[in-house]
């Protein structure tokens, strides 16, 4: 430490599964990572319930106990795991800095981002309270559980039908609740989703309530053109309004599609910066998968072991 300025080799933002995957690798390969766990240690899989997905877990296993899993193996490979979140980052001159909490300065050698994306939520209190009991905001993740039984999606962007669509290969009815007289899908998804034969659209409707005490039983949604309230035999409540990419302090540095995600190049996880990589959700707004956010962590350790490598050899 100079000057509260803390010198790191490899930093990681972030502690879902790109995060502490590219930790294992980077450990691995001596490149003394630190990771800050961000504002929500363990990311989106510590508010999913079973997760039987993920390869090498025959039995599945629960979001928060594999994240501690995935925590414990980076920890036991050498990461110095750090509470605490990026609130700032210089990417401008030829040193890497990340403010952290507001206060301590980091100059990185190389810096992964795996900060990932949080799900957007209506935010009424019936969703918060059954979060985990039939609310959910992945279908892929959690539609296997519900198997059989009617089903609500709410939105009505592409998501909201890719959601629709997998769900009605499990379930034997889906409600789609669109708040306006129209879809924000593409015309193709929405075509999919016209011809399913057993989806059917409420337009027009937003959610009141989410019914149920202890798991989802119903949901009451109103007509916001004829105020009529309609109650929706449902078991799981879909929210597929879309997600945000927590990216927002890398915008005046790094190149991002409109919606916020990194654009990372091809076949790789170098961002537009030297020394910056990408893995996980905040660069991938099509698989949004465990698996593929721990491929794509572990993209960007390798990438950021060669980057590191080549600037020493540079260097001397
Ligand atoms: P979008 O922002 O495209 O759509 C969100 C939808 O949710 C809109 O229909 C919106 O309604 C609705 N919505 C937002 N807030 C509320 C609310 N409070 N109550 C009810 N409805 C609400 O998000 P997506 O996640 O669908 O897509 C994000 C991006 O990712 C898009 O560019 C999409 O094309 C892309 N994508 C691509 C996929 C693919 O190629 N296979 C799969 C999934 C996503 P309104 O229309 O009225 O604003």
């Amino acid at each position: 430490m100079e000057n509260g300025i803390e010198r790191v080799n490899c930093l990681i933002l972030g502690s879902g599964p790109a995060g502490f995957t590219a930790a294992v690798y980077a450990a691995r390969a001596n490149l003394a990572p630190v990771l800050y766990e961000g504002i929500e240690p363990g990311g989106q899989l510590m508010i999913t319930t079973d997760v039987e997905n993920y390869p090498g877990y025959p039995d599945g296993v629960q979001g928060p106990m594999m994240m501690d899993d995935f925590r414990k193996q980076a920890a036991r490979m050498g990461t110095d795991i750090r509470a605490g979140f990026a609130t700032s980052v210089d990417f401008s001159g030829p040193e890497l800095k990340v403010e952290i909490d507001g206060k301590n300065t980091i100059i990185a050698g190389a810096v992964i981002i795996s900060t990932g994306a949080s799900a957007k939520w209506l935010g009424i209190e019936s969703e918060t309270r059954l979060n985990g009991h039939g609310v959910s905001a992945c279908a892929v993740c959690d539609g296997f559980f519900f198997k059989g039984q009617p089903l609500a999606v709410i939105g009505g962007g592409d998501t909201a039908a890719e959601e629709s669509l997998y769900l009605s290969k499990l379930s034997p009815k889906i409600h789609l609740i669109v708040r306006r007289d129209e879809m924000r899908a593409s015309k193709v998804m929405q075509d999919r989703v016209f011809k399913s034969k057993n989806i059917e659209i409420h337009w027009n409707s937003e959610t009141d309530e989410i019914l149920g005490e202890e798991m989802v039983e119903g949901v009451r949604i109103l007509n916001n053109k004829t105020n009529k309230k309609t109650v929706l035999d449902v078991k799981g409540f879909f929210v597929a309004i879309g997600h945000n990419p927590n990216t927002e302090i890398f915008k005046d540095y790094l190149d991002m599609d409109d919606a916020g995600y990194i654009i990372t190049k091809p076949g790789s996880s170098h961002t537009n910066v030297a020394g910056v990589f990408a893995g996980g959700d905040a660069q991938d707004k099509v698989y949004r998968q465990a698996v593929t956010a721990a491929g794509t962590g572990c993209m960007a350790a390798l990438d950021a072991d060669r980057y590191l490598a080549e600037k020493e050899l540079d260097e001397n």
